[in-house]
């Protein structure tokens, strides 16, 4: 692998980490995204992210100046790639927003340049005849708070190339990413193939009222020796993710118990303003979550 230049396109929430942990990494990186607006907003979050490296990895003030300073940024997309040996998509979720973005840079991108998605659930194969470059694509999957949460998923589609699917599995390894193949496409990754279900199973308990919040996660944290239940995590997640989950389950299922569960996550949480972590209160109260209490864990 010697890829040198990446670019990013897309940088909102998880464009800008990508882009900022590549750059601290010793990469030069375009930054593309629509127009100046939204470039501004990327730099601000450029400028938070260099605080939370501070805070959270120890760096220096020296290191996230000089990941700063290999940062550029682009409001032309033919510009933004003209160098790329990768570039990385991070642009909204919506099909048509991504396969128009694709055909526009299978045309302006040089020969060289390996694409790759970080969508969270939408196929790379959805996309690959847009590319152009079917063989050159692939998806590189990471997580919010990449810099902590430093998975990076690397799925192909039947038509992406080993040799690319290798390369970038490097890349990965080489901007501090745990880096975990996946041979065949598989919607939702590794991550919410597992987590997805399990939550889910978690909610059902509540809306059957077999169990509560806590007896639920209680249960799975004295079996396994997990640090959370699937509560805690929940709230996590937020709760409004976890909601328009359901509910979309429940419009292509009509089952009866996924309508109940919406309308609960709706009346008894949303609409309370308990929308996880982030707003301080979801299935728990933060900053001192019951789970948290060493008493939590006995009778
Ligand atoms: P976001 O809304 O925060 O950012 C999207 C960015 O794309 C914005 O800056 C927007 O201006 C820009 N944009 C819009 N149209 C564009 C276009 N045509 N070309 C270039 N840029 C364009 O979204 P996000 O949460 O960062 O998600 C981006 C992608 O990353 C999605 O595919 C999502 O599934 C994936 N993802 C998100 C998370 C997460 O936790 N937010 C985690 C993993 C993967």
């Amino acid at each position: 692998m010697d890829y040198k230049n990446i670019t990013v396109a897309g940088s909102g929430v998880l464009g800008s980490q990508i882009a900022f942990q590549t750059a601290y990494k010793g990469f030069e990186v375009a930054v593309y995204d629509i127009n100046e607006e939204a470039i501004g907003k990327s730099k601000e979050r450029m400028m938070k992210l260099k605080e939370n490296y501070k805070n959270d990895l120890k760096a220096t003030d020296a290191e996230v100046d000089a990941a700063y300073e290999r940062l550029t940024f682009h409001t032309d997309l033919a510009e933004a790639v003209a160098q790329a040996d990768l570039l990385i998509e991070a642009i909204p979720e919506v099909v048509k927003i991504k396969t128009e973005f694709y055909q526009k840079l299978g045309e302006v991108a040089p020969e060289k340049t390996v694409f790759a998605t970080n969508s969270s659930t939408l196929l790379p194969s959805q996309f690959a005849e847009a590319t152009g470059r079917p063989e050159k694509f692939l998806a590189l999957h990471f997580a919010n708070t990449i810099w902590v949460n430093n998975t990076a998923e690397v799925m192909k589609h039947p038509g992406t190339d080993m040799k690319f699917f290798d390369e970038v599995i490097d890349f990965a390894k080489a901007i501090g990413m745990v880096a975990l193949p996946l041979y065949k496409e598989q919607p939702g990754y590794i991550l919410n193939s597992l987590l997805v279900p399990f939550l889910e199973a978690a909610e059902l308990l509540l809306v059957k009222e077999v169990a509560d919040v806590q007896t639920v996660d209680k249960t799975w944290m004295i079996a396994t020796g997990a640090p959370l239940g699937p509560f805690a995590i929940l709230d996590v997640v937020g709760i409004r993710t976890a909601h328009n989950i359901v509910q979309a389950k429940a419009a292509a299922t009509g089952k009866e118990e996924y309508v109940k569960l919406a309308e609960l996550l709706q009346t008894e949480y949303l609409d309370k303003g308990k929308i996880g972590r982030e707003s301080g209160e979801g299935f728990y109260k933060y900053p001192n979550p019951a789970f948290a209490d060493p008493d939590f864990l006995k009778n």
